[in-house]
């Protein structure tokens, strides 16, 4: 089969695509016919390469996978060739503490597609049956690729970390990010009032058709001193971030008393300073997100099905320009998810 494949850690020129051995399914596997990959931060880390996480060299990155079932090991029951399905992309043992828990994502197995297994830059992709899950409603190939990491992200950040209320005031930071598109409308969903970033005033439309109340153009206005405009000066109780040291101080300095900051990344960078007079004193929570559980996702998808959640795809690309669509990532300049399409003989 065809596949997108780097063979050393490095920039996007290790991107190449070449004929690879399909994969072979075991007794409990699928092996799904890729129709559709989205793009993820994670694909650049696991190329760039991360410390203290192994990722198997050559490899295939893409953890947000649709398409259709092709085959099917002896064992699995209820999947059949032909169905359309979408990747839930964390794999867990379904044995510890932790999975039975519901904490699936916390599992010390937890690992992921496209990251320490192959994953979806290909023509074909195998997963464990658990998890290929039939596309909700009528979604599109691209849309039912475009949700599944973003979603079961937000949601996780937003409900389970931090337990957002109805009534509650939001800040997402870019939603013109995959995460931030998602948290948007989830938020909203949820009866929280949102306030939004975006870095381009092309952008302000597009944030407020998501749903959001207020946006902020981050490249001219200061997103804390806004948002302190904006709640009559008390901040909001909810963060959800995912840049880092680019924008940490205007998060924390957004929060209320009592208010709680999630990240689930780091594209500015790793390091940021903590006050911590300022954390105590204002009683704040900052907490870390990675992933989120299946339950969580299956939630999502109810909501993405009935059409009350909406995949965002800024722009579909080719397998073969994985390379350019990497380097499109980078840049910014998208709003929601880059997909790339996979063709028959790719
Ligand atoms: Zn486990």
């Amino acid at each position: 089969m065809k596949a997108v494949v780097f063979h050393r850690h490095g920039g996007p020129e290790e991107l190449r695509y070449e004929e690879v051995e399909r994969p072979r399914i075991a007794a409990h596997g699928v092996l799904i016919r890729v129709r559709a990959c989205a793009l993820n931060h994670l694909d650049i880390w696991v190329r760039q390469g991360i410390p203290g996480y192994q990722i198997p060299l050559p490899h295939i990155s893409g953890c947000d996978v649709s398409g259709v079932v092709e085959e099917v090991g002896g064992e699995v029951a209820g999947l059949a060739p032909g169905d359309r399905v979408f990747v839930s992309p964390g794999l867990s043992c379904w044995r510890c503490d932790m999975c039975l828990s519901g904490r699936d994502n916390m599992c010390p197995r937890y690992r992921l597609v496209g990251a320490q297994v192959n994953g979806g830059y290909a023509e074909f992709v195998k997963v464990p049956a658990l998890n290929a899950i039939p596309i909700p409603g009528s979604l599109t190939f691209e849309q039912a690729a475009a949700f599944p990491l973003v979603t079961v992200t937000a949601w996780h950040m937003l409900f389970t970390l931090a337990r957002l209320q109805p009534g509650e005031e939001v800040l997402v930071m870019a939603a013109g990010s995959g995460v931030g598109s998602m948290a948007v409308q989830i938020a909203k969903v949820a009866g929280a009032r949102v306030i939004t970033t975006v870095g381009s005033d092309e952008k302000i439309p597009k944030a407020k058709a998501l749903g959001a109340d207020e946006v902020i153009q981050h490249s001219r206005e200061r997103v804390a001193e806004r948002v302190k405009a904006l709640t009559g000066g008390r901040g909001v109780d909810v963060v959800i971030e995912h840049i880092g040291p680019a924008v940490w101080d205007q998060c924390v300095s957004s929060l209320a008393k009592g208010g709680r900051l999630v990240t689930c990344g780091a594209t500015s960078g790793p390091d940021v300073k903590i006050d911590l007079r300022y954390l105590f004193v204002r009683q704040l929570s900052y907490k870390g997100s990675y992933m989120g559980t299946r339950a969580e996702l299956l939630e999502g998808a109810k909501l993405v099905g009935r059409g009350q959640l909406r995949p965002v795809v800024d722009r579909v690309l080719p397998l073969q320009e994985a390379r350019q669509a990497q380097e499109l990532m980078l840049s910014r300049s998208q709003f929601g998810k880059i997909v790339l399409a996979v063709r028959d003989g790719a």
